[in-house]
């Protein structure tokens, strides 16, 4: 048996009621404004496709409005570097019949506190037919629509005019390539007419008392040349003029506005030809058209109606000709019922003859029978519609004997309607309640039990040196057991108590037992391992600065030269990162890649050595799709003190990107050799104390120029992420640039970010707010430089809070939080100047990330103390 929600009951009951009531009367947009599908369900996952995607867990499907956190990784995000302008971008729905749809709503991509993607702005595209489509513009013309603030709240738009339509696309407006997600519902109803389109003279423009008045048919979204054509438009928006046409239901908007009007001067035949096209053939029981009937300004009703009936290619001879009864007392607009006695047809062309010196419409419906009606959802009735005001109408006695069942139905529908208006207002006022609560229950809980841990941390902190090489009996179990700079920080979180429903069991103290220092001289250094790294919980550090991060792709080009792979000579293996391998080669004919900027002492002629990173043969699609996104990051970079790409192969597997060589690979290896070699001796001689100062000033050179890259990277407000001396290369004479931009890239988790289905992230280079609320920004990048600097002036002599456990790290981490002055900080290097350790990396570590120097600063005070 299948269980439905009551959410999906009221939405077949509610349809149902709906449609009943669509055999009475044309579609009232106030009613009219029923979720159609994204959210229930309702809309299968192949009627929802994208132009593209971030990845797979980012694809279409996943772009339904939800009260919770939508599935994948929570939102369609597409993938906005492929198109730079962003502007093509567009998530489609496809409601497999034509709806009537009144408003739209979107939302972020939140992914519980760890996503903060959203679309600020956005369009809409619509088609009837799949091929045609027609940008929606609202009643002044605009096109634009203000999306979403936050990542969390919906925002509904009434759309204005409404939109006739099978097939609707959202396109993200993305002025600066910004990372966009999006989450949709459409609201609507079907559209039960089956009118694809009218063609019609447009309206023309009368002088009423030197008034201006435009009786166009101002949204009519066809072709408009003699005639308009192919399209809907005023006729069809919901809309019903009002008696004096000189004014307007809607606000601001010129007179006349309301109706498509004619002159009967322009008419020598006397009459206005409308032909109707419809979706298949129908059989028609009758059309209403509201008109306007203020003679005493020269405006009439029509005096005759003839109607002709096309099923197949010509036009029958026989009309239906309606002549309504002359209404010389009410000027009241009203609907005229015309009966077109069950003709079958799939086109109808009607002829309206003046009575007046103008005659103005403002809405055409048709009622067809349920012979012929093809309604996925309800089958129409048959039988007579109803008018809203049909004094002089001879239906009117029919009509009369359904005002009641009507009203009935109209009142049930309210009721319904109200009904759920309530409980969706109350889910989501429950909703933000929660979030409030939970995130205030957060900060309380992190402060509270932190206070608890409090003590047994900083007992077990005091033992910490002495126990420094006893063995854990820690529950926590290393997952990337040659790298411990990554660890899995959700799994270290649950262990503080605040995180931990699963680590109920644990007793607070056994959580925070001391372990060993994890990394000892002799054992395998920490950066020797291939590098993983995921944002599992970091997706919200997004904040606006992933979106924000991603400017740097505005007004760049978005394609690397591709380089003949046969001119590349393997010399030797460099390394091995993430993807694959790093080789040495010589690359022939590379001069012509370079830019201008990039110097090449080299005899111009001589092959130049590259490193070429490969992807592994046997990579995943996901690994390849960041691969490539990597290269489009890099490929956006320029600056000195960052590493540059200089070409790609990607025509043809294995995936390469080219880089400048860096003669002394990576940062940490260089200081370690360093280190080895300036303090081999334990006695050093008053020359080597020397030389060890000398030593300062060019480590703090070297941090210069990280502090230099960073201040680049923060000036496209790109936030790197992993920022460590593993991370940077360096060249010849000392020049040092920063590399790898793996977790810059990696904006969404995916499984290639797992090990065995797991989340590692650098702990001890990230900040308080990176590990326990998943914030990445410039500040937690300054965090990092606070803590690569320690290793620069340590000469990565060992791990950063070596003596620390991961588990501890963490600890401390909700120390730093607390700040209650118990957090321990990296210590002062013992060649690192006062100043350097006081004004600057202690001031990197600050709690709060605003207090917290930029990398122009940092910048300034290094150059300073270099002088
Ligand atoms: P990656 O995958 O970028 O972390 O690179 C792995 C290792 O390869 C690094 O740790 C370096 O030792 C070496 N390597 C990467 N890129 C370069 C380069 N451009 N020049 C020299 N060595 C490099």
């Amino acid at each position: 048996m299948k269980f439905i929600t009551v959410h999906q009951l009221l939405h077949h009951v509610f349809f149902l009621l709906l449609a009943t009531a669509a055999v009475r009367c044309q579609v009232n947009p106030e009613m009219c404004r029923y979720p159609l599908g994204m959210t229930g369900g309702q809309i299968q996952d192949e009627d929802i496709s994208a132009s593209s995607q971030w990845s797979e867990s980012t694809a279409a499907r996943f772009g339904r409005l939800d009260l919770d956190n939508g599935d994948g990784d929570g939102a369609w995000c597409p993938d906005i570097m492929s198109e730079p302008d962003g502007l093509k971008e567009y998530l489609q729905v496809d409601l497999r019949s034509l709806h009537f749809i009144t408003l739209v709503g979107t939302q972020g991509r939140h992914a519980d506190g760890m996503g903060n993607e959203f679309a600020q702005r956005y369009r809409i595209k619509y088609s009837r037919d799949g091929t045609n489509w027609v940008g929606w513009h609202d009643r002044k013309g605009r096109q634009v629509i203000e999306g979403n603030r936050n990542a969390y709240d919906v925002v509904l738009k009434d759309l204005e005019p409404p939109i006739i339509a099978r097939f609707v696309r959202f396109m993200p407006v993305t002025d600066h390539s910004m990372i966009v997600c999006m989450r949709v519902e459409l609201y609507g109803c079907e559209w039960l007419d089956g009118l694809m389109s009218y063609s019609i003279p447009d309206g023309h423009q009368m002088i009423y008392r030197g008034l201006d008045v435009y009786f166009n048919d101002s949204v009519y979204d066809g072709a408009s040349a003699e005639r308009l054509t192919k399209g809907l438009g005023q006729l069809t928006d919901g809309t019903w003029g009002l008696d004096d046409f000189l004014h307007s239901h809607m606000y601001g908007m010129w007179p006349g506005y309301d109706f498509v009007g004619w002159s009967n001067r322009s008419f020598p035949k006397g009459y206005v030809e409308m032909i109707f096209e419809f979706d298949h053939v129908r059989n028609f029981t009758s059309m209403k058209v509201h008109c306007n009937n203020m003679f005493s300004r020269g405006v009439r009703m029509f005096r005759q109606a003839g109607c002709y009936f096309r099923s197949g290619s010509d036009w029958e001879a026989e009309p239906v000709t309606f002549r309504p009864s002359v209404d010389r007392v009410s000027q009241s607009a009203r609907f005229v019922t015309v009966p077109l006695g069950d003709r079958t047809a799939s086109a109808i062309k009607c002829r309206f003859h003046f009575s007046d010196m103008w005659m103005l419409f403002s809405e055409i419906a048709f009622q067809s029978g349920s012979a012929v009606y093809n309604n996925s959802l309800t089958p129409r009735k048959h039988g007579h519609p109803t008018n809203t005001l049909p004094a002089d109408d001879p239906t009117h006695k029919v009509d009369d004997s359904n005002t009641r069942i009507l009203i009935g139905c109209l009142v049930a529908i309210i009721a319904i309607l109200l009904t759920i208006i309530v409980i969706i207002l109350w889910r989501q006022v429950w909703q933000k309640m929660l979030e409030k609560a939970s995130r205030r229950m957060l900060d309380d809980e992190l402060t509270a039990r932190l206070a608890v841990q409090t003590q047994a941390f900083s007992s077990q902190h005091s033992s910490l040196t002495s126990e420094g090489g006893s063995t854990s009996n820690s529950t926590y179990e290393r997952i990337f057991p040659l790298c411990a700079d990554y660890q899995e920080p959700s799994r270290l979180i649950r262990k503080l108590p605040e995180f931990a429903q699963s680590t109920d069991h644990l007793d607070s103290g056994s959580s925070s037992k001391a372990l060993p220092a994890t990394v000892s001289d002799g054992a395998p250094h920490y950066a020797e391992a291939d590098i993983i790294s995921l944002q599992e919980a970091s997706d919200s550090g997004t904040n606006s600065t992933t979106a924000v991060s991603m400017n740097l792709f505005a007004g760049t080009e978005s394609s690397m030269r591709e380089f003949p792979r046969h001119k590349l000579t393997f010399k030797e293996k460099l390394g091995e990162g993430q993807f694959g391998e790093v080789h040495l080669c010589e690359a022939e004919g590379m001069q012509d890649f370079l830019d201008e900027d990039l110097a090449v002492d080299e005899n111009s002629d001589s092959p130049l050595l590259v490193a070429v990173k490969t992807l592994r043969e046997d990579a995943n699609k996901n690994a390849r799709n960041d691969f490539l996104k990597e290269i489009r990051i890099m490929s956006r970079l320029r600056d000195p003190n960052i590493v540059r790409l200089l070409a790609v192969c990607v025509d043809t597997d294995p995936l390469c990107m080219i880089t400048e060589y860096m003669e002394n690979g990576d940062l940490n290896q260089f200081l370690c050799s360093l280190r080895r070699k300036q303090f081999q001796e334990d006695n050093k001689t008053e020359q080597e104390e020397k030389e060890g100062k000398s030593m300062v000033s060019k480590l703090i050179g070297m941090a210069v120029q990280i502090a230099s890259g960073m201040k680049y990277l923060s000036s496209l407000n790109f936030v790197h992420r992993d920022l460590a001396t593993r991370n940077c290369l360096v060249g010849k004479n000392f020049t040092i640039k920063i590399a790898d931009f793996g977790m810059s890239r990696n904006l969404y988790r995916g499984d290639y970010y797992r090990i065995q289905g797991r989340a590692v992230l650098p702990i001890r280079w990230m900040s308080w707010e990176s590990i326990l609320l998943g914030k990445f920004t410039m500040a937690s990048d300054v965090w990092a430089f606070g803590v690569t600097l320690w290793e620069i002036l340590t000469l990565c002599k060992e791990q950063p809070y070596s003596q620390l456990s991961d588990e501890q790290v963490i600890e401390n981490t909700g120390e730093f939080f607390r700040d209650q002055g118990k957090q321990v900080y990296l210590p002062k290097p013992p060649y690192c100047p006062d100043s350097v350790y006081n004004d600057l990396m202690l001031s990197c570590w600050r709690r709060n990330a605003k207090q917290r120097p930029s990398f122009q600063e940092i910048h300034a005070h290094l150059m300073e103390s270099l002088a």
